[in-house]
């Protein structure tokens, strides 16, 4: 088992108010500013700004060279879509956002999914389902409950839709550092995994398809990832503080 050390009272007040700026950054764009018509670059543009006006860094541009602010995936990418000029966005797409704050040295993630106007009943579902497998994971953290334990909270709830869990991909521990251990898979045993200790900060985010799980890296711009047979993905993340009761959400307004 590895030994985790617990943030200090300082880090997560840090995270916790980058996790509040993250939060309104996400909401922000879905309510106001993404609409039908729009390039994914501009998304990308108003991030930054609204960065700048909170004077908090964007912890995903310059990651291996990721080359934005913010990952915008549509439809079938699933994560790490790159902002560009070239996708615009369509009434019916579902749109996912996934992006990082550094706010006093501390760093936050969370990721939301949304439709743009009308979306297909399946694809509303999807949404609402990859969301509450989120919360179904949410619910089960505390001191004491292990990784295997979020895994199967969320697998044990989608699987009876027959979607497509991503296993190519995970949670993780965040804070210092984007990533850090332990890493958080959407599937698991109950029991198994890491033991979650009190002061842990964790990022969960299930990834979910209409179909596939299997996914493939676009060969152009080396990032955004695809499901395999082009169904419609969804994600959904929050940055998360471990407690001896239960969880505190830290991305949240
Ligand atoms: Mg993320
Ligand atoms: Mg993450």
């Amino acid at each position: 088992m590895a030994q985790y050390k617990p943030k200090t009272k300082e880090e997560i007040e840090a995270m916790r108010q980058g996790g509040k700026i993250l939060a309104e950054v996400l909401l922000w764009l879905k309510e106001d500013k993404i609409k039908a018509g729009i390039t994914t670059e501009i998304v990308d543009i108003y991030t930054r700004e609204f960065f700048d006006k909170k004077k908090v860094k964007p912890v995903f541009l310059g990651y291996y060279g990721f080359p934005a602010a913010i990952c915008i995936s549509v439809n079938d990418a699933v994560i790490h879509g790159v902002p560009n000029t070239q996708t615009i966005i369509q009434d019916g797409d579902i749109v996912s956002l996934d992006c990082g704050v550094l706010h006093n040295n501390m760093i936050v993630d969370s990721a939301i999914s949304f439709g743009i106007g009308e979306i297909t009943e399946e694809a509303r579902l999807l949404l609402e389902r990859t969301n509450k497998s989120l919360n179904k994971a949410i619910k089960v953290i505390k001191a004491g409950a292990t990784t295997g334990d979020i895994g199967y909270a969320v697998e044990s709830y989608i699987d009876q839709f027959g979607y497509g869990i991503i296993r190519d991909y995970a949670g993780h521990g965040v804070g210092h550092k984007l990533h850090e251990d332990p890493t958080i898979p959407n599937y698991g045993k109950a029991g198994a995994g890491e033991k979650l200790i009190s002061g842990l900060t964790i990022a969960v985010e299930p990834m979910i398809t209409l179909g596939s799980e299997d996914v493939f890296t676009d060969a152009d711009d080396d990032w955004t990832v695809y499901t395999d047979d082009g169904s419609l993905a969804a994600h959904f993340e929050h940055t998360i503080l471990v407690t001896d009761k239960g969880a505190e959400i830290l991305t949240q307004i």
